[in-house]
């Protein structure tokens, strides 16, 4: 019976000998030891890693998990599924094709898990295959036309391919195993099975799609590019199929839509074939980026030497006063344009693998909901964020996001300049009062003064707001029953991000993963 050990220190030594140590036992007793999980702590005085080991001894597991050693348990089934991400699936046979709508992680893994049970699933995707994408998403960014079918957030992977491709969840669920098994095979870092902090990079990301296109096809299943669904079929109040941008309509079912939090035709489609949804709090504000020096300096007061580019997460909830908090935080990476429309603005942020680049970015966001909408109907919060967006172009004019530096931010005062800064656009000076409700100006302001006191500088002149960051998750959830199903049209199944059940890349594809398994069994 192997012993899982938590939160150790992990410094030169084999880790067999850190087990003995931790155990308080001879290294001879240690007869593999392994590390499962690791990442920085920036919390110690000098950052330093931690992790998690699975140990094996000659004899007596039982005695040392009697001795109740703090982080010391027993290595169960789950976490041996979570390492090694072997999990078979109930192959059956099927009377119908089930459709996926939209390629991104909750639809990609939701089809893949249904090929793996014999489905001849059919994933249709209105953008582009990745290797095109990125031709067309490089074009708009030189100066060439949005593409509304294929963009940053539209096209093969979805919203997670132009991304830091941070790879990690709060959940620890053992069949997460199953998802990181499958990004290694198809190429991912084995290392992301054991980083706490595990990313892929944009360039990972976008090299790992095509293999997991591949899989899908040579299993059985098919992909179909620039096809956009439009409607839903619906015979005696139940989803039977999908029609498509092209007029052709296609029988099967169940139907999985994982549109992503963006593609608000298509969640209005599934609103008029009679899905029942509500709305959602969201987060909103802009993306503030800061010389990597200053959080590396901030973070590890003693030096870098070997560790990776600081990372943050952060959060400030006042008294009876909003939450904020950083979100989405990439080091080394830049700030980029994430519209799906002309006429807007938004941003976010992405990095390579090796996250190089000379900034830091992250969210910063505050917290609102229905009150803030003013209306709570399910479109409330994509009327709210779409305002947003538009008086964010109105701002500049062009596809240049509006932008503060911070010290002017927090004094109400119009930057006389702004850093050279990542975004492909470039930035204007604006007024972010112009831009963002008083609401969300408020809440950054003091989060930011918060954050100036874990991280020095953060607050600077260095540092400058890029604005709006809007698309952060879903302002809407659609309403499943325990099936999975819509609890008011049978047969169509929302996933993901975009239907309210996921928020983050992993989180969306363990969702597509989830209502695959539903629908096998
Ligand atoms: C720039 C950026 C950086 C990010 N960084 C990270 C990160 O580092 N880590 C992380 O965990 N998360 C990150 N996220 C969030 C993450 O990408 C999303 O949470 C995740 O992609 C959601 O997955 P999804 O499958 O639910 O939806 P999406 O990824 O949005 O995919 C939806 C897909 O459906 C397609 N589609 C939409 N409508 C239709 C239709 N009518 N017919 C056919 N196809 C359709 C779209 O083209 C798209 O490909 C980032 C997001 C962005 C934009």
């Amino acid at each position: 019976m192997p012993l899982l050990l938590q939160n150790v220190v992990l410094d030169d030594r084999e880790p067999a000998a850190i087990a003995a140590e931790a155990l308080g036992l001879p290294v001879g007793r240690v007869a593999a030891a392994e590390i499962v999980r690791r990442g920085v702590d920036a919390r110690a005085r000098v950052a330093l890693w931690r992790g998690n080991l699975r140990v094996e001894l000659d004899q007596g597991e039982a005695a040392v998990l009697r001795q109740r050693l703090p982080g010391v348990r027993e290595w169960t089934e789950r976490d041996q599924v979570r390492r090694t991400g072997f999990l078979p699936a109930n192959r059956r046979s099927w009377p119908t094709r089930p459709i996926v709508v939209g390629a991104g992680p909750a639809g990609l893994f939701a089809a893949l898990r249904l090929m793996e049970a014999g489905a001849p699933v059919l994933l249709l995707e209105r953008g582009d295959p990745v290797e095109r994408r990125v031709g067309v998403v490089n074009g708009f960014w030189r100066g060439g036309a949005l593409d509304a079918e294929s963009n940053l957030l539209f096209g093969e992977g979805g919203a997670g391919t132009f991304s830091d491709g941070k790879v990690y969840t709060r959940r620890r669920d053992g069949d997460l195993g199953w998802i990181f098994r499958h990004l290694v095979d198809a190429g991912a870092d084995p290392s992301v099975l054991e980083e706490s902090w595990a990313h892929l990079g944009t360039d990972k990301i976008r090299a790992i799609l095509p293999v997991l296109r591949q899989k899908l096809i040579d299993g059985g299943g098919e992909v179909r590019f620039r096809a956009r669904m439009t409607d839903l079929l619906v015979r005696d109040g139940r989803c039977v199929g999908v029609r498509l941008a092209s007029g052709e309509e296609v029988a099967g079912g169940p139907v999985i839509v994982a549109a992503g939090h963006s593609a608000r035709d298509t969640i209005d489609a599934m609103l008029r074939a009679g899905a029942a949804a509500e709305v959602r709090p969201v987060a909103i504000g802009a993306r503030v980026e800061h010389p990597q020096a200053i959080i590396d300096t901030g973070l590890y007061p003693k030096g870098r030497g070997e560790l990776p580019p600081a990372s943050y997460r952060l959060a400030h909830n006042p008294p009876g006063g909003r939450s904020a908090y950083t979100f989405c935080m990439c080091p080394g990476g830049m700030v980029v344009p994430a519209q799906n429309e002309p006429g807007t603005n938004v941003v976010n942020g992405m990095s390579f693998a090796a996250r190089r680049a000379v900034w830091a970015n992250s969210a910063v966001i505050v917290q609102v909901g229905p009150a803030d909408y003013g209306a709570d109907d399910p479109r409330a919060g994509q009327r709210f964020q779409d305002q947003i967006e538009r008086a964010a172009f109105r701002a500049t004019g062009s596809f240049a996001a509006p932008a503060q530096r911070v010290d002017d931010f927090l004094a109400d005062r119009l930057s006389a300049d702004l850093p050279r800064s990542s975004y492909p656009f470039g930035i204007q000076s604006v007024d972010l009062r112009a831009v963002l409700p008083p609401s969300i100006i408020e809440g950054m302001k003091g989060a930011l003064l918060a954050f100036d006191q874990k991280i020095p500088g953060f607050a600077s002149a260095a540092g400058v707001l890029i604005a709006p960051e809007t698309r952060t998750t879903s302002p809407l959830r659609f309403l499943r029953s325990p099936s999975f199903e819509s609890t008011t049209l049978p047969g169509l199944i929302p996933s993901g991000e975009g239907a309210g059940w996921g928020g983050g890349i992993v989180s969306a594809a363990h969702d597509g993963f989830c209502v695959a398994e539903k629908v096998i069994g």
